[in-house]
């Protein structure tokens, strides 16, 4: 696989609903290959966030920089961002195997391009002997799993996760944490991962941000935050053990 590592920039990010601010004014800067944690409370606009990084969501104001190259006005198929969401819905009635060449297939990709490409990300996530089973026949684990290799067979330069594991039960979500640190850490893809679990932030991000009712409250590495909380928010979200 070819993964080029990118470095994502937010300037001055405003967006409203109406007369609803969601987020304002967000700086961010994201370096290459480094695993990023978006945390903050439900309703905080962290999917609002990620989705105007896909371009799912259009900004007021701001600007958006991939590699130092201005986003704003490009189209989501043409970002080649991967987004996993919490309800992956994967083909029940397709194999693992077709559920992951699916977007692959769609781009007319060589029989050859496809067999190597899937065979390879099944193996990275540990399901090479699983490529003949439907959706139904796997665990939630494992559909998880599934649904991270659908996403970057495609190859894309971001890796976008909305609160993959929020499906799972806790023992589970421990795991996959784990699992998805290591594969992050393989792929070298710049990846952001949307929580509202401080835990799950502070054991998988190089750095996070805290958000709070559209307003990054602080960034910086997880020790960092909890050390150092620059206001009761960030000592309040980040602090509790829950
Ligand atoms: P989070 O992912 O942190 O839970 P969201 O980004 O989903 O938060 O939502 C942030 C705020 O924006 C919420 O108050 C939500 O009600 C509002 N919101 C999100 N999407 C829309 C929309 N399409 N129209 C109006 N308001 C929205
Ligand atoms: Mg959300």
């Amino acid at each position: 696989m070819h993964l080029n590592k990118v470095s994502l920039e937010a300037r001055h990010i405003s967006l409203s609903y109406g007369s609803t601010e969601v987020l304002r004014d967000v700086n961010l800067r994201i370096e290459p290959g480094e695993f990023f944690a978006l945390l903050g409370p439900s309703g905080s606009g962290k999917s609002t966030l990620l989705r105007l990084i896909a371009g799912f969501n259009q900004h007021q104001r701001g600007e958006l920089l991939v590699d130092g190259q201005d986003i704003t006005g490009t189209p989501p198929h043409a970002r080649n961002v991967g987004m996993v969401f919490q309800n992956y819905a994967l083909w029940p009635h397709m194999t693992v195997w077709d559920n992951v060449a699916f977007g692959l297939v769609e781009r007319r990709e060589t029989k050859e391009a496809i067999r190597r490409k899937v065979g390879a990300v099944l193996e990275l996530v540990g399901l090479a002997d699983y490529a003949q089973r439907r959706p139904g026949q796997l665990s939630g684990g494992q559909q998880q799993r599934v649904a991270l290799a659908r996403t970057v067979v495609i190859e894309p330069k971001l890796l976008l996760l909305d609160e993959p594991l929020s499906n799972l039960d806790k023992q589970l979500r421990v795991q996959m944490r784990e699992e998805l640190k290591n594969l992050q850490r393989k792929l070298g893809l710049t990846t952001i991962f949307v929580t509202h679990d401080q835990e799950e932030a502070m054991t998988t991000a190089d750095r996070m941000a805290v958000l709070d009712k559209g307003i990054l409250q602080q960034v910086g590495a997880a020790t960092g935050l909890y050390d150092f909380p620059v206001n009761r928010f960030v000592a309040g979200f980040v602090g509790t053990a829950n």
